[in-house]
Parts: structure tokens; sequence; C-alpha cells
């Protein structure tokens, strides 16, 4: 009973009306659900799809994406949800990474299917995730999801018992963001997602009443670790194609939301719409969120506005399907003792041995920073076809997550930056954030990025570059006596550059450091060569 599909089944048995979907006026049961999803698996099986073999999805959040996420892993296959936002050519190089031989594409990426179709000698099969087959452009023949599971007969539970995947076959691959390279993909059983929903679910207290709005991307395991605790606890999901603030607030009041995962950003978008205060969100219990920590201000007038809400915080990634660390409920509480818990990224859910270790991965005191490592049942069983990155990161046993962080006395964990960005400078270690964070309270500074630049007799210096407010001056000598008073010598940095205008961005929004430490390193060339 450890397998996605037996757990629809059993639910599905006890209560066949309980809807399981709501897309866009769409409505499914769990009986509908599951039969929904074993009629795909014949279909995927008619199409010469076997045990292991990958199938590819490409769309927007819809009912057709979550039951994609337990179709192959009827037959034993595995499921590949593509990335949206990739260019054309990194979706080839995905494709020739996993070479599925199925696409199943939703009506938003109808001109691109037709053109991974051409460029991509692995897929066989275009299936048109819709329910009829009238997208303009569609490769002549290309069947509708909706067309071919009317077309199938009724398919009995047991149908597949011979090749359905095991606990802990792969059932899924998510490629990673490839904040620091290429995106690597990465595989997760049936054990290790159920594992992560009932052991991040019971923090976030779901029950089977909840109705889950899924609005972030499905492509990411961010959001699609809720489909899975959807099965877990047999909830209700709405779903909605992708975030909009206005009618993400008005999902949450016409389908009566109790729980949502947001990321704090999306908490302010809401709070700061103008119409805000038109919507009723009486029926939210919990919000969950991640990716950063939540401002204590956007916080407190979040649970003043909406009365009777809870906040949770998970830290994790793909590779720990997803959660390692929770800020529980209680912890979240004003007055609560906890409460000044808020920075950190709550403590190891149950079932994750969490550690922190140097760079040798020996164990480093309470209090110290090191590298977060991870031992458990959530953690993935590889990397996709690449058996050195694997045992790379699996080495002694533990997942090494990359990011940089201390566990305190009371056993909460604060994260300081990633170990790539670690800065060794005369032997001692510092995290570049700390550096920033002193930066950014200078009242001249809009922007702070600190890099380690190589440096003849300390190995490498702590070097800053910062955009200033407009009409604000601040000299280098300013900048780094400042820092000297807020944090030790070491951490300070040693040359500032100021930047021309605002920091360079990455595609995803974050400050591309690859690009500054490029221009600073040319800079210190041609000077060193004048
Ligand atoms: P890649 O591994 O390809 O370089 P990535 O690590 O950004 O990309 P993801 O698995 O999507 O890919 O993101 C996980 C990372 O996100 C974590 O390692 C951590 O750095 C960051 N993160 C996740 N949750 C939190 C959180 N609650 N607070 C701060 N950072 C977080
Ligand atoms: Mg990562």
């Amino acid at each position: 009973m450890n397998r996605f599909p037996d757990l629809i089944r059993k639910y599905a048995f006890k209560h066949p009306d309980k809807k399981a979907t709501h897309f866009e006026g769409r409505d499914f049961t769990y009986a509908q659900f599951r039969d929904r999803i074993q009629a795909m698996g014949q279909v995927l099986a008619d199409k010469g799809v076997k045990p292991g073999d990958r199938v590819a999805y490409l769309g927007q959040n819809s009912h057709w994406l979550v039951e994609m996420y337990y179709v192959p892993c009827v037959i034993g296959g595995i499921l590949v949800p593509l990335n949206y936002r990739l260019s054309e050519d990194e979706m080839v190089d995905v494709i020739a990474d996993c070479t599925p031989q199925v696409l199943v594409v939703d009506r938003h990426f109808v001109p691109r299917a037709a053109a991974l179709m051409d460029r991509c000698p692995s897929l066989k099969h275009l299936i048109f995730a819709d329910w009829d087959d009238t997208a303009e452009d569609l490769p002549s023949g290309t069947p509708s999801y909706d067309a071919l599971i009317a077309a199938t007969p009724k398919v009995a539970d047991d149908a597949f018992d011979d090749r359905a995947s095991h606990s802990n076959d792969t059932m899924i691959i998510f490629y990673t963001s490839g904040t620091t390279g290429v995106p690597k993909g990465v595989m997760l059983s049936h054990a290790n997602l159920l594992v992560n929903a009932t052991g991040s679910g019971h923090l976030y207290g779901y029950v089977d009443t909840d109705v889950l709005l899924l609005s972030g991307p499905l492509f990411h395991l961010g959001t699609g670790s809720r489909v899975y605790t959807a099965i877990a606890y047999g909830t209700t999901m709405v779903i909605q194609p992708r975030f909009e603030v206005e009618e993400t607030m008005r999902m949450i009041q016409d389908q009566r939301i109790t729980t949502m995962t947001l990321v704090p950003t999306m908490l302010a978008m809401i709070m700061d719409h103008p119409r805000f205060s038109d919507f009723d969100f009486s029926s939210i219990r919990c919000l969950t969120y991640g990716a950063s920590p939540m401002p204590l201000a956007l916080m407190e007038r979040a649970l003043d506005a909406i009365p009777g809400i809870v906040f949770c915080q998970g830290y994790g990634m793909t590779e720990t399907s997803p959660v390692l660390t929770v800020l529980t409920p209680a912890d979240h509480m004003p007055g609560n003792p906890m409460i000044g818990k808020l920075g950190t990224v709550g403590k190891p859910v149950v079932y994750a041995d969490v550690r922190i270790v140097d760079e040798n991965d020996n164990p480093v005191p309470t209090g110290q920073s090191g590298e977060v490592i991870i031992r458990g049942p959530q953690v993935m069983n590889g990397y996709w076809n690449r058996p050195e990155d694997t045992a790379q990161a699996l080495r002694g046993g533990f997942y090494h997550t990359g990011d940089a962080g201390f566990l305190d006395e009371d056993g909460y964990l604060t994260l300081v930056g990633r170990t790539k960005e670690m800065i060794i400078s005369g032997g001692e270690n510092v995290y570049p954030i700390e550096t920033e964070n002193a930066l950014s309270k200078h009242p001249a500074v809009a922007q702070a990025a600190v890099i380690g630049v190589p440096h003849e007799k300390w190995g490498e210096m702590v070097y800053a570059v910062v955009a200033l407010h407009d009409g604000k001056e601040a000299s280098e000598e300013d900048l780094i006596a400042f820092c000297r008073q807020k944090i030790a010598d070491y951490k300070a940095p040693r040359g500032v550059t100021i930047w021309d205008g605002a920091l360079p961005l990455s595609p995803t929004n974050k400050i591309d450091k690859k690009a500054i430490r490029a221009a600073v390193l040319a800079a210190r060339t041609e000077r060193q060569n004048a």
C-alpha cells in the first residue's frame, strides 16, 4: 500500500463521489480520477510504453497534468514534467537527456511541441491534453487525451499488476532549477514522495476535508509535492493554470480554499492588491511557504487581515522530495516563545537525519556553519544518467545539499548561503550573505553582491559590488569602514566596486553573480596590464 495508484484506488473505493479535482469548471470525483488514470495507462501501454520508459509533459497546470503525475507509474513508466519556461534549445537538451517516446502537450505549447517532435529523435507519439483535437498547427493525427480515454474500455484495478512500478522504483523525474549548474534530472520513487507527503503533511495539519489550491508551477516539486500530499490525505485539488493574483483571490473565495503553498512575494502581491478587501478569505486555514523567509511585518499584516490562519514554512530541494525542515504553525504564533525562530527554516521532519559538516565531511559543533547534509527515506534514487554526480552528491550515505547553514541549541536550522559561494580568505570561511546584509544596512546602498576574488596572500579576498540609491553617495573607504563596525574584520570587504546602475539579474531574477564576477575580474586584469 505504499504506491500511489494503490492509494488512489483505496480512496476511490471508500469515497467514490468525493471531488478529486476542479479545473476551469470541470470536476472529477475520486472514482473518475482513478478510472481516467487507469484508462490512460492502457493508452500508453498500447503506444508501447514499457516499465522504466519516460513520458514527457509540456503544459501549464491542469487536471490533465495532475492525472499524468500518476499515469506512467501505473504501467511502470516515469513522468518527466518539462519546465515550460525553458527555451526550445534547452528543452531539446532535456529531452535528449531523458529520451521519452511520448510527449503530452496542452493548448498553450502546440507550436513548441511541433518543433520538439521534429528535433527530438526519441519522440514517437504526441498526445494533446484537451477534450478535442481542434488545435491549429498540431501535426495531423494528433489525438486528444479525452478522446483516447473515451475510446478505452474500463480497465480493471489489477490489470497492470505485473508491470506497475514498486515502492522504491522511480515514478517521476523532476529537473532541478539549474541555479548552480545545468539542470539535473532527479529520480524520485513512490516511497520518497509518500514519506515527504506524510512527514510534512502532519506538520502542516492536513485533513481530508482540506481544499488545496495548486497555483505554482507543477513542473517544479515545490508545488508538485502537494499533488502527492493530496492523495495521501484524500483532499480536493483546485487547479489554477498559473498564479495570477486577482484570479487566485477569486478562486480562494469561490472554491472555499483551506490551504495553499506560496512564496512570500506572492502573499505580498495579494495583500497589496487594491481589491484585497473585496474578497472573502475566511475559508483559509493554513498558508505554507518556502524559498525565502517570511518578513515579520508581512506575516503580521496577513494574520490581522485573515483571522484564524496559520503559517508554515518548508525548506527543501528537488533531491529530498523536497521537504527537509519545517517551521511549524506554532513557531509562527505571535507570543509563542519560539517566535524568535522566524528567521530560521525550522526543525528536521521526521525520518530526516540532518547534520552540518565542514569541507572534509567532518561534523562541526552546534552553532557553527557548514554544509547541510541529510540521510533518510526521502532522499532521491539519484540523478538520471549521471552516475558520477550521483555518487558525489550521495557520498557517505548522505545527500550533500550545497546549502550552508547552522543548527542552534534547540535544533532549528538557519541557512547562510550556498557552499559554492563560500569565500575562504586567510583560512576563514565567509558567507557572502553576512557581508551583503551588513552592506545593505548602509543608507546609500540599494543592492550588494559579495564574491571571492583570487588573492596572492589570502587565497581569496572578500570583494563587494554595490549599486547605490539614486542621488546618494558613498566611497569605497566609507563602505569598508561601515562593514568593519558591523561584522568581523575578515568578513568585511577588502575592495568595493560601485556599479553603474542596477546590478545585472539572471533569468530567474536573482542577482547574476557570474556576470558580476566576470566584470570584476576583467577590470582587474585590465588594471594589471595597464
Ligand atoms: P540547482 O540544484 O540546479 O543548482 P536549485 O538548487 O535552485 O538549482 P531547487 O531544487 O529548485 O533547485 O531549489 C532548492 C534550493 O532552494 C535549496 O537548495 C535552497 O538553496 C533554496 N531553498 C528552498 N527552500 C528554501 C527556504 N525555505 N529558504 C531559503 N532557501 C530555500
Ligand atoms: Mg540544488
